[in-house]
């Protein structure tokens, strides 16, 4: 789980921040419109509608049957044309009832309540009916009593429509407060559901910018080390997958650097002919072999060696044999050194080798030792034959532990072994070792 989050591009960080991010904005946007279309806004509209045709009907049926009343009382005191005005408000009062008798299919206690008084109603009308369809005598005293049982049967009727009207205005003030309940409701759920989504962007934010942050100074701190010489350091980026494969490249770079530098110092430290180390190189190992040998109270020694009439060698055979010449010496002279010498060629025909834990003597013993070698040595080019000689100078550090003093002294012995002959080992002025032919050189 953990590889595949990491193999995740930038692209996925930024989209799954933004997910995160707004994923409870459309939510609580998709749920709080529900909440207030469906739990405030339709609750409103039932209860005004409700109000519209059934509280207000019932309300105006009321009225309707209380003004019954007069047109009755009048006729009854002799005013005959109240008669009309009787029946015109009788047919409003029957359409009343029709009406209100289908809106209140979902209130059946309520429509109850309307059939009985609609039964009063007609019983009412029943007696009204049949007092203005004959002329009636002032103080008629049966009409009377039968205007006083119409007063009866209204007051019943309106008592009932009164009932139904509290019991409606019981139910719509019960959802109207339904209504505003959900309204409060949504409004603290769009609150918690904002600053949940804020909290998630800001979350979202800082996660992404967390992630960047951390591998970008990462790669910055790598790179400083890198610019401030640091090979060793390699970064470490996982996410998001387009900066570890920087971190990686950078790596990568850094390693084959690291390698070219290697092969340049190699390159600077080595002599291309011979693949001896050259001049640089033994200054740097003289020094460090001196200071060792210092340090754990030893001896070493110091040979310097240049071929004899070289130049002849050029001359005679030209510069490509010359050049042969070279590379066998190298190789002649690393068969009889010890593995601890280490040879160097620090001038055009001229080699020195360092003799770690050796004194004189011994540095001596295998200067003669290797003139021996090279003399009886048959160098060969091509098909020719080319025998040479080599002169030596050895010192060693009882004569000084100073670099240059020590190269000086055996450059010194060198020069006086051509002087006094060539083909020849000097370990100090005064001490010439006698070997070989006093002569110098074949050629
Ligand atoms: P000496 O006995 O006094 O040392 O005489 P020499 O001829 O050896 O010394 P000299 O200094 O007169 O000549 C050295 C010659 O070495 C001159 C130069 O052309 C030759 N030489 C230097 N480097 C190279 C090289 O890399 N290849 C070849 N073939 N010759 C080289
Ligand atoms: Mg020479
Ligand atoms: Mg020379």
């Amino acid at each position: 789980m953990l590889r595949l989050l990491k193999a995740k591009s930038f692209r996925f960080w930024i989209g799954l921040g933004a997910f995160f991010a707004l994923a409870p904005l459309i939510l609580s946007a998709v749920g709080g419109y529900t909440l207030l279309n469906y739990g405030v806004i339709a609750a409103f509209q039932d209860v005004a509608e409700r109000q519209r045709v059934q509280v207000v009907p019932v309300q105006n049926l009321r009225i309707l049957l209380l003004d019954t009343l007069a047109p009755v009382d009048e006729f009854l005191d002799g005013a005959d044309a109240t008669r009309l005005e009787y029946r015109a408000l009788r047919t409003q009062i029957e359409t009343g009832f029709s009406a209100l008798d289908k809106s209140l299919q979902s209130e059946p206690e309520a429509r109850d309540l309307l059939a009985r008084a609609r039964e009063d109603w007609s019983a009412a009308d029943d007696d009204a009916n049949e007092l203005i369809s004959v002329s009636v005598q002032a103080g008629d005293a049966d009409a009377l009593v039968q205007v006083q049982r119409f007063h009866g049967q209204i007051a019943s009727a309106t008592d009932k429509l009164m009932a139904v009207y509290r019991q409606l205005f019981e139910k719509i003030e019960n959802d109207h407060d339904g209504a505003h309940l959900y309204y409060e409701r949504s409004l603290w759920i769009a609150g918690i559901a904002g600053g949940v989504s804020l909290s998630m962007v800001i979350g979202g934010i800082a996660l992404v910018s967390r992630i960047m942050a951390t591998s970008v100074d990462r790669l910055v701190d790598g790179a400083e080390r890198f610019a401030g010489g640091d090979r060793d350091y390699r970064i470490e980026v996982q996410v998001p997958h387009e900066l570890h494969r920087v971190a990686e490249e950078f790596n990568r770079m850094i390693t084959r650097i690291q390698d070219y530098e290697v092969t340049l110092a190699d390159l600077a430290h080595t002599d291309s002919l011979t693949h001896l180390p050259n001049r640089r190189a033994f200054d740097a190992a003289l020094n460090e072999v001196l200071a060792e040998a210092k340090q754990m109270g030893k001896t070493c020694a110091l040979m310097i060696l240049d071929i004899d009439y070289f130049k002849r060698i050029n001359d005679t055979y030209g510069h490509a044999a010359g050049d042969a010449v070279l590379r066998e010496l190298g190789l002649v002279m690393a068969r009889h050194l010890r593995p601890s010498d280490r040879s160097f060629r620090i001038g055009g025909e001229e080699f020195s080798i360092l003799l770690p834990g050796a004194d004189l003597t011994t540095g001596i013993a295998t200067a003669e030792r290797l003139r021996q070698a090279v003399e009886l040595h048959d160098f060969t080019y091509k098909d020719i034959s080319i025998k040479l000689t080599v002169s030596i100078g050895v010192a060693d550090t009882n004569d000084c532990f100073d670099s240059l003093s020590l190269v000086e002294a055996a450059d010194a012995r060198l020069y006086e072994a051509k002087r006094s002959g060539r083909n020849r080992v000097l370990a100090s002025p005064e001490n010439p070792v006698e070997a070989g032919r006093r002569s110098g050189s074949t050629l």
